[in-house]
């Protein structure tokens, strides 16, 4: 993925173009992406190389493995130690660093440790095995919620009685209203997220223009897609705020209502904690009382955790903010690599550490 077409390289001019007309009478431009594919896109395609250093193209905490805290990795271990009990998880959460260690280093004590491509594997390996209590990790953001709500419901219909979920869901559009909120971060813009507004729509960003009058765009991933999202920024940033939608041919107003509401049928909507945040009220799932057998807090009589700064001197919150470039941090690159991660935003896929580390140094 480059900028090499034709169209694209039109495209990255007009952009270049309108940022030289804006700071004429601005000092720069700062927009933010709050999508792990968004972040991994921009730096695999250059774009933040190739567009004009007066813009600032910034990562915010839209990689869900990033946004996970310490103690929430620390809940997921010590459930994990437990005898009889298999944890469940998608494959980057195992090797976040919790302040207790990593479930990878769980797993190599004896934990009983499985990853899976998707929660209905945990529950197929529920079935299989009934005599042992299968607990699977709901760690994502709206766009993964429906998937482990299905599953819920697939868990009841077939009367499992071993299979529950420790849910770690958040929410975009609060940990949006934090950061427009938080004038230390100076945002202009948003780039907003595709995968996650397929399912939602666009009505609940609206507030972002109404009430704090940013930019916004949601955008798609390809770099054309990225390069003309940015292009509809700028154009609002020159004419007043709006509400794009540039990735149209997945992204309606009203969202997917199919998965909202499955979503709404088993969650309900809770405080959580997020990495480098902390607290966000009403930005978290829960499993409804309705559901409570499948809720492994309530199956487990788990208590949640509060954060700690992380021992390791990652400064991953901080990145996840924007206030910080990856490689400001002094463990990046030297300490802190893909194969030795000191934090979740180097551990992801997705997350802004290994982007740069991969496509940025
Ligand atoms: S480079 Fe490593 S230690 Fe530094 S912020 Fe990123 S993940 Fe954390």
């Amino acid at each position: 993925m480059k900028v090499t077409p034709d169209s694209d390289q039109r495209l990255l001019i007009l952009v270049n173009e309108q940022v030289t007309r804006l700071c004429q009478e601005r000092d720069g431009i700062r927009l933010m992406e709050v999508c792990g594919t968004h972040t991994m896109a921009i730096s695999a395609s250059g774009i933040r190389r190739a567009v004009d250093p007066r813009l600032k193209l910034l990562s915010g905490p839209g990689c869900p493995v990033c946004v996970t805290t310490d103690a929430e990795i620390d809940t997921a271990r010590q459930l994990a130690e437990r005898q009889g009990l298999a944890l469940v998880t998608f494959g980057d959460m195992i090797r976040v660093p919790g302040s207790l260690g990593s479930l990878a280093e769980a797993k190599a004590e004896g934990a009983d440790i499985r990853v899976v491509y998707s929660p209905q594997d945990g529950l197929k390996m529920a079935m299989a095995e009934p005599e042992k209590e299968f607990v699977f990790l709901g760690v994502g953001f709206e766009t993964t919620a429906p998937t482990v709500a299905a599953t819920v419901l697939a868990a009841a219909e077939r009367r499992v009685e071993n299979f529950s979920v420790l849910t770690m869901f958040k929410l975009i559009p609060p940990a949006l209203e934090f950061i427009a909120s938080a004038k230390k971060m100076k945002i202009d813009g948003f780039i907003l997220p595709g995968h996650v507004s397929t399912i939602i729509g666009s009505q609940p960003y609206e507030f972002l223009v109404e009430r704090f009058g940013l930019p916004c765009c949601i955008t798609g991933f390809e770099p054309a897609d990225i390069l003309e999202g940015i292009l509809l920024l700028l154009e609002q940033l020159e004419h007043g705020p709006g509400l794009a939608i540039q990735y149209r041919r997945s992204v309606r107003p009203e969202g997917n209502r199919v998965a909202q509401q499955l979503i709404n049928d088993i969650f309900e909507v809770t405080d959580a904690e997020w990495r480098g945040i902390g607290r966000i009220r009403n930005s978290g799932l829960k499993l409804k009382p309705d559901w409570q057998k499948f809720d492994a807090r309530v199956r487990f009589g788990l208590r949640s955790a509060r954060s700690s700064r992380p021992a390791s001197g990652c400064r991953c919150g901080e990145v996840l903010l924007g206030l910080m470039i990856p490689s400001e941090c002094r463990l990046f690159g030297r300490v802190c690599t893909p194969e030795t991660p000191k934090g979740p935003c180097m551990v992801s896929s997705e997350g802004a550490c290994a982007a740069y580390y991969r496509y940025e140094r």
